[in-house]
């Protein structure tokens, strides 16, 4: 099959055509400053990336921009968008409701919507993405992949808040974690890696990038998570503060006569290692920094790898034990100076990171000692081919329905 997959931010559309039997990327690409003026990126496999303007008032028109780009005759890689056998949406909250992937019918997409409160930022711009591939492909059908989806195994004594318990049964307040797909994906390949079951593993995953979150995966189920009703909670990130006393947010409104929505801007977009250095969230310009002097760049990192040790601590205990400690994402896959200050904090466990092997960026390895006693690995994360995966599985198991149906109506 051959797969679209799209993840859609309010101004943004990336997108890759996946060949589902070799798992192969075949071409991918960015629609970027939606709703404002439009620039395309498109690179088919092998070739150079193409990169123009294009108007593109609204993710409709970047859609069909998507659409028109892999059918162009000099460099496309399709002859007709009929030959796009499904395409899968990744999805952010999906509540409650969704404890796996699902097809989008008009049903389950209102019930997406009715989640839209959970995730103001997060989810309207993925409807408003599907209803525009709906649109323009009407009869190729549609799976939703959820971020919150890997973590609805965690027990309620993971989810539930310290709060009056009603705020959970009227208004569904509760932890949902979030890279659920990402979290999924990295613990499925360390498996593999390992040769063992993901039964038989307890595994912390460390996505480490602009956003970041840990998870506790036992027995390959989600049973913690850093993230919480929304992506704000758990470690300290590029421009999120992470865990804070929620008494901070009254003092600083009441300090600097601030209103709610403005302190809640300043903890979403202007805090993490942003805040603390005051220079920038890319750990590239952090690294730097520190390493010519600057000591507010220097606290940052720190701090950032405090938060990450914190929670690597606690994933352990929750789960009574550790065999895989898996570093992804940005920095997690990137930054080698950081996975070892992480990882010194435990010495004491016996595990032991290989400087060597450590010393990589962006390669799938393992980077602990033959001798540790957990494996530590370095995996890139693909939640594109995560994507890919369960809507073929859930195509194919629509198909075959169908036609068992058939089979049925006309004995
Ligand atoms: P992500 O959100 O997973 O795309 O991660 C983005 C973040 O990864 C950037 O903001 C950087 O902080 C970090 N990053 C990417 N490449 C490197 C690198 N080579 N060294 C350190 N950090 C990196």
């Amino acid at each position: 099959m051959k797969v679209l997959v799209i993840n859609c931010g309010s101004s943004s559309l990336k997108y890759q055509v996946i060949d589902s039997e070799s798992e192969h990327v075949l071409a991918k690409g960015l629609c970027e400053r939606i709703g404002i003026d439009g620039r395309m990126t498109y690179q088919p496999a092998g070739k150079d990336k193409i990169k123009y303007d294009a108007p593109m008032p609204a993710h409709r028109q970047a859609v069909e921009l998507v659409l028109k780009q892999l059918t162009d005759p000099d460099n496309g890689i399709l002859t007709s968008v009929d030959e796009i056998d499904a395409v899968g949406h990744r999805m952010v909250h999906g509540g409650e409701k969704f404890a796996c992937s699902t097809l989008l019918t008009d049903e389950v997409l209102k019930t997406v919507e009715s989640f839209n409160d959970l995730a103001p930022l997060h989810n309207p711009p993925t409807l408003v993405g599907v209803a525009a591939c709906k649109e323009l492909m009407p009869d190729t059908p549609m799976v939703g992949v959820f971020d919150t989806a890997f973590h609805q195994t965690m027990p309620p004594e993971a989810y539930i808040y310290g709060l009056p318990y009603e705020y959970y049964e009227k208004y569904g307040v509760r932890r949902y974690g979030f890279h659920g797909t990402s979290h999924r994906y990295v613990s499925l390949r360390a498996a593999e890696i390992l040769g063992k079951k993901p039964e038989d593993l307890k595994i912390v995953v460390c996505h480490l990038g602009n956003g970041s979150s840990l998870s506790a995966v036992d027995g390959g189920k989600s049973v913690d998570t850093s993230m919480g009703l929304t992506p704000l909670e758990g470690l300290v990130m590029g421009t999120r503060s992470g865990d804070i006393d929620p008494s901070c947010i009254e003092f600083i409104a009441h300090k600097e006569n601030l209103s709610l929505e403005q302190v809640m801007e300043i903890v979403n977009k202007k805090s993490g290692v942003l805040g603390i250095s005051g220079i920038s969230s890319d750990f590239r310009d952090l690294d730097e920094a520190a390493r010519s002097g600057n000591a507010r760049a220097a606290l940052a990192l720190k701090i950032f790898c405090h938060s990450v040790v914190k929670y690597i601590g606690s994933s352990i205990a929750v789960m009574n034990g550790v065999d895989a400690i898996v570093f992804t994402a940005g920095i997690g896959e990137n930054d080698d100076v950081i996975r070892s200050a992480i990882m010194d904090h435990f010495g004491y466990l016996n595990i032991r990171l290989d400087d060597e092997a450590n010393k990589m960026h962006g390669q799938e390895r393992i980077i602990s000692t033959d001798d540790s006693s957990v494996k530590v690995i370095c995996i890139p994360t693909n939640e594109e081919l995560m994507i890919c995966r369960d809507t073929v599985e859930i195509v194919t198991k629509k198909m075959v329905e169908d036609a068992v149906k058939e089979i049925m109506a006309n004995q």
